[in-house]
């Protein structure tokens, strides 16, 4: 028989994930979705990445969590694919298997110095606020009064608005209770966000720069001569890009009001954006035991538009500092060794979401795309992915007969010692999360230890 009830199976449970499952679920009313996960909790960045500030932007979380409680949908998270499980055992056990496992590594700098205590990744400082198992030992030393953050990017922003932002102003979000107690100890007073290129070429958006702009106790420094020459160049630019430089450009050139220039005046604490500089070298204090700086070379642009590149000079700058934050990006690992991988795109290489020369299989998200935009461009990506998931099931390039779905998977990882986890579990821990943030008026106060998690769910 062909598939009456195929069994489709999908690796991690962010964005991607869960909205290729809602829509495999939605458009092929006998389809029976698995999504495997290697946490023990579900949603991905959006809650290990999505800031603790941004509570809205978790709301999509319903939307999941109403995909994960239909009859034909489950979740088994405390699964690691491609070690406790293999690719090519799910795609024996099902008629189509779609990765979308995102980008879990970070972009290195490259430089030397890199090594020095208190160089840390964007991506492990944010998984230890947001209470990422794997980041919770890292206890970056707030101690210095400057941070340097390399990169431009919306993490890059995320990063320093909660570096600067009065705790107290953090204290009802679910930014983990040690997160919280370290910010309230932190010194940094100053905030240095760098990046390799200019104005025109800044990789954040408008809603996070106006944050900026407005965090409470703080003051922007832009540099007047950074912008010179821009208010001609821009009416050639798209409309966002046009709306986020003139922002740009009326912080660093115009007077606030007299209420801004009042709030400004009691700032104790500033960010700035310094332009066209890439980093060379990490710069040790004498002792050698950490960070002291950061050289950085004086770069000039080549090309024109959105392909602009930064070209470094023989100039370079050393900017001082105790705490150098890279956020240049994310990167997909591979997963398997039976999985193509494009190590220099990171990305597994598809065509719309089919991996190339592996029928059956799929991927959706940051793994598939790279890992750059928003969980709306996540969602856009992964309904395609869904799509063609569809059409070649109903062409019947998938495999026919009955397949045993998570019935084979479960008997081997029974066999191995793996127990999954299931979302009414998850849906135990979430309430227990709930009620541990009702306390102190956060709305929920996350589990960070893996061995406590399994152990309030008996297993
Ligand atoms: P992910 O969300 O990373 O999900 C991948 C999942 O796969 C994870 O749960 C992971 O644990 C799991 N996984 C990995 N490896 C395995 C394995 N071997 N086996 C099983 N499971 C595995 N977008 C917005 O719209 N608004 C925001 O405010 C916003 N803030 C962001 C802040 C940060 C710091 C970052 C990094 C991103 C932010 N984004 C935001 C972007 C958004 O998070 C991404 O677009 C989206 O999460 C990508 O979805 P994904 O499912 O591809 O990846």
């Amino acid at each position: 028989s062909t598939q009456e009830t195929p069994q489709i199976c999908v690796v991690g449970s962010g964005p991607a994930g869960f909205y290729t499952a809602q829509h495999l679920l939605k458009h092929h009313t006998q389809a029976h979705v698995d999504i495997y996960e290697k946490q023990i909790v579900p949603f991905g960045l959006v809650r290990f990445g999505v800031a603790p500030d941004h509570p809205e932007v978790k709301n999509v979380i319903n939307t999941f969590t109403q995909t994960a409680r239909s009859d034909r949908c489950s979740f088994w998270g405390n699964v690691v694919v491609g070690r406790d499980v293999s690719v090519p055992e799910l795609q024996e056990a099902y008629h189509a298997v779609v990765l979308s496992y995102g980008a879990e590594d970070h972009q290195t700098l490259g430089i030397p110095g890199e090594e020095l205590p208190g160089v840390v990744s964007a991506r492990a400082f944010v998984g230890w606020y947001n209470g990422l198992p794997e980041n919770q030992e890292l206890a970056p030393d707030l101690s210095c009064d400057t941070a340097v953050i390399l990169g431009q990017g919306n993490v890059a922003l995320d990063v320093a608005r909660i570096l600067l932002t009065p705790p107290e102003h953090l204290e009802k979000t679910d930014i983990t209770q040690s997160a919280l107690g370290v910010l309230r100890q932190s010194q940094v007073k100053t905030v240095w966000i760098v990046g390799r290129r200019g104005p025109l070429q800044v990789a954040f958006t408008i809603k996070e720069l106006r944050e900026m702009i407005h965090l409470p106790g703080t003051r922007p420094i832009l540099d007047p001569s950074d912008f010179l020459g821009l208010q001609d160049r821009i009416k050639d630019v798209p409309r966002p890009r046009k709306r986020l430089t003139e922002l740009l450009l009326r912080t660093a050139t115009e007077k606030p009001g007299v209420e801004e220039t009042a709030r400004q005046a009691l700032a104790s604490r500033t960010w700035g954006l310094r332009f066209l500089r890439s980093p060379l070298q990490v710069l040790p204090t004498p002792d050698g035991r950490r960070v002291a700086g950061i050289r950085l070379a004086v770069t000039r642009l080549e090309g024109v538009g959105e392909s602009t590149r930064a070209v470094p000079t023989e100039d370079a700058e050393d900017l001082p500092c105790g705490l150098v934050l890279s956020s240049v990006g994310y990167k997909s690992r591979p997963i398997d060794p039976s999985v193509p991988f494009d190590p220099k795109l990171g990305v597994i290489p598809n065509v719309e979401g089919r991996v190339v020369n592996v029928p059956g299989l799929y991927c959706s998200g940051w793994v598939k795309r790279g890992p750059t935009g928003v969980i709306t461009t996540t969602m856009t990506d992964s309904f395609l992915t869904s799509q063609m998931l569809l059409q070649d099931l109903k062409a019947g390039l998938l495999p026919s007969g009955p397949r045993p779905g998570y019935t084979a998977i479960q008997a081997l990882l029974s066999s191995r010692g793996v127990r999954p986890v299931s979302f009414s579990d998850w849906e135990r821990l979430d309430a227990e999360e709930v009620s541990r943030g009702q306390g102190t008026g956060k709305p929920r106060e996350k589990l960070v230890d893996p061995r406590e998690m399994l152990r309030l769910l008996g297993h």
